[in-house]
């Protein structure tokens, strides 16, 4: 990464002009607030009492949203992101994350080509602090397309020209111009990092990734490649995560964020979903469901889990909750470039599951047993010896002679090279030599449940 200045100014070391002098232009319409992206966040912020906002070099940063061949589910999943939430880094809440004005095509004040006017100042240098473009949906091959209509567009130009002379200006296009002086470019959602569905076998626009439409040789104006946060749709948690880290190592305040060979962030996608899934052991006992709503494994009906990178297990859908094999779902490998050609038909178990779920069909059908006989005995007190006092089932003790024999051996193991709890051995009796009344009564039986120990005596005399 580059180094960022000192402070962000503008070329002629002064001040950019403010993003809401307006003076000159048309009304706008339908904006009953009056009020532009940035001073509605200026007055969130007055509202608050904040004067200082950023502890770094930066006290804002500009979030260009721009979407392609979308569906708006990384938007929704966005907006409902907690850990942080979209209005913490909105209303600068976040300690040392400067504000972030976002410019998105939903949630913008200013509309029309008011909204667009704030594109055009990026792309010609006017803003007062650096910008990052956010790009959801994968980007079509515009050259496709008839009679120069856009397969996907934002706005029109030239500005507050009489229609006729205008043309609609497809995102592909703002990406080719805001690109080379953004300060990073993040590709958020399937079809933005990889291509997606809409670049799947049979499509027509020639759909591609943010990295195939930009190229290897990309570098933001920090000097960054494309970030990507795969999911359809993402986990809204780790695009604000991943915004609010890269924003506090600019700062100055955080590490440098750490991204694997594809750009994802490493912390949240190095790990794959099996092994922090809620039903792994089931799958290394090798016990699986047959049918949705079963409770088990769902590798053999369609789960991509053991080789798909992704942390929906731990970062749930949402809040911690939810996500794919919490509610049910098996994994079809949404976060993967391959999605979803790779993993279909969804319907059907991987090929590769046949091998691995039969060996722990194997392994599972010898582990099990010897599991079950474990717990069981783990499931009783160490008074619980010949009944077990529960009103609940006819619970018995287990005193055969093969329990007692693996019990022996298992506690012998359980306890080599440790000590094992209890006061038998010398220095753990009182220094004086006393003995407590209920072990000069009953000896080593003091601890058992007063019936059996009668028993016991009974068996003695
Ligand atoms: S449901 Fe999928 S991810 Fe979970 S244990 Fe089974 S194969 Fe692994
Ligand atoms: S578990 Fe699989 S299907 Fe679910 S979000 Fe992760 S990659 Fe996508």
């Amino acid at each position: 990464m580059s180094e960022m200045p000192e402070k962000y100014v503008g070329e002629a070391g002064s001040p950019k002009p403010h993003l809401s002098e307006t003076a000159g232009l048309p009304d706008q319409v339908g904006n009953v607030a009056r009020r532009s992206m940035e001073e509605l966040v200026e007055d969130i912020c007055a509202s608050q009492g904040k004067t200082q906002r950023s502890l770094g070099p930066l006290d804002k940063v500009y979030v260009f949203w721009l979407a392609g061949m979308s569906c708006d589910g990384c938007t929704v999943s966005v907006t409902g992101a907690t850990e942080p939430a979209l209005e913490d880094l909105l209303t600068g809440s976040l300690p040392g994350v400067p504000l972030v004005v976002l410019h998105h095509y939903v949630l913008q004040l200013e509309s029309g080509d008011h909204y667009i006017h704030t594109l055009e100042k990026a792309e010609q240098g006017k803003l007062d602090a650096p910008y990052v473009i956010v790009y959801e949906g994968s980007i079509a091959d515009e050259s496709l397309t008839v009679d120069g209509e856009p397969f996907a567009a934002e706005g029109s130009l030239p500005l507050w020209a009489p229609s006729e002379q205008r043309r609609r200006v497809a995102t592909a296009e703002w990406m080719k111009r805001l690109s080379p002086t953004a300060a990073a470019v993040i590709a958020i959602g399937t079809c933005a990092t990889w291509g997606g569905i809409p670049a799947s076998y049979g499509n027509v626009t020639g759909s591609m990734s943010v990295m195939d439409f930009l190229g290897k040789n990309y570098r933001s104006v920090l000097g960054l490649p494309v970030i990507n946060i795969p999911g359809c749709a993402p986990v809204g948690d780790n695009f604000t995560d991943a915004v609010q880290a890269i924003l506090l190592f600019l700062q100055g305040l955080g590490p440098l964020p750490e991204f694997d060979e594809l750009g994802r962030p490493a912390w949240q996608f190095s790990e794959t979903v099996h092994r922090h899934c809620v039903r792994a052991g089931y799958y290394e006992e090798g016990i699986f469901a047959k049918e949705f709503g079963d409770k088990e494994c769902l590798v053999e009906i369609g789960c991509w889990g053991p080789v798909v990178q992704c942390n929906i297990t731990e970062a749930g859908a949402i809040s911690h909750l939810g996500g794919c094999m919490n509610a049910g779902g098996p994994c079809i490998g949404c976060t993967m470039p391959g999605f979803p050609d790779k993993f279909s038909p969804f319907y059907k178990s991987p090929p590769g599951s046949l091998l691995s779920s039969n060996a722990s069909r194997l392994l599972g059908s010898i582990i099990r047993p010897l599991r079950r006989i474990s717990q069981r005995e783990r499931n009783r007190e160490i008074r619980w010896h010949e009944t077990v006092p529960s009103g609940w089932a006819m619970e018995k003790g287990d005193v055969s002679l093969t329990h007692k024999i693996l019990e022996f051996f298992y506690e012998a193991m359980q306890f080599q090279g440790a000590k094992k709890p209890g006061r038998e051995l010398p220095e753990e009796q009182f220094p004086s030599g006393y003995i407590t009344l209920p072990e000069q009564k009953y000896g080593k039986d003091f601890q058992l449940l007063p019936e059996d120990r009668a028993k016991k005596a009974e068996k003695r005399t």
